[in-house]
């Protein structure tokens, strides 16, 4: 069995081969497929763009398809960044500046209300329908000052109080161990598992 994860991300891919190694499932990233044009990720939930991606890869490719959606939900800004994580700061924002502007809007904001989460959505589609979708969170405090060098994105910002480090101290295998991307990679392989014992793909 052939599966086009929805990413030229060589982390992710890494990540996903990692985690539904052995059952016989080949991996394949966008990278083999250039030409083709992203779909819109216009939906509300990560839920809802990792769908649209699936289905929009499954369809185009003909294949099975596998689709994440990921991002931070800050509570003290009812939930931003959320689904337009990436570009925080703008269309084509780095880090750097989705950081600065994440910062300077908890300025005010005591350390008792920087709770925040990373949420990632799962989907997994094939013959124009999902098969299955999962979800995974990682629960965290925004810093207001940097720490560690790891990871991308938010996380050297994202104080983890279980671990007592920030997601940027962590190495890759300790953070996969409890990201939000490997909780819900992990539950979709079960599904996957379920829906092949189930004939049903
Ligand atoms: P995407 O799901 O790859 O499009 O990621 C969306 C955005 O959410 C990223 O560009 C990051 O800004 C943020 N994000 C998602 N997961 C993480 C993470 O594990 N660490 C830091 N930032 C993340």
């Amino acid at each position: 069995m052939r599966i086009v994860l929805a990413t030229t991300n060589r982390h992710k891919l890494q990540e996903a081969r990692s985690v539904l190694s052995g059952l016989g499932i080949e991996i394949a990233s966008l990278d083999e497929f250039p030409s083709i044009e992203p779909p819109v990720e216009d939906a509300a939930t990560f839920e809802g763009n990792a769908r649209i991606k699936a289905l929009y890869y499954a369809g185009i490719l003909g294949c099975w398809a596998l689709a994440d959606d990921s991002g931070l939900e800050v509570d003290a800004l009812d939930g931003a960044p959320g689904v337009l994580s990436a570009r925080f700061a703008g269309e084509g924002a780095d880090d750097r500046a989705n950081n600065a502007k994440l910062i300077a809007a908890l300025a005010n904001v005591p350390d008792a209300r920087r709770t925040a989460r990373y949420r990632c959505s799962v989907a997994f589609a094939g013959g124009e329908r999902i098969i299955a979708t999962a979800a995974g969170t990682l629960e965290g405090v925004i810093l207001a000052a940097p720490r560690g060098s790891n990871g991308f994105g938010y996380d050297p910002y994202f104080w983890i109080p279980a671990r007592a480090m920030t997601a940027a101290e962590m190495t890759t295998d300790q953070k996969n161990s409890i990201s939000h991307r490997g909780t819900a990679f992990r539950a979709i392989r079960e599904k996957i598992e379920f829906a092949a014992a189930d004939g049903e793909i």
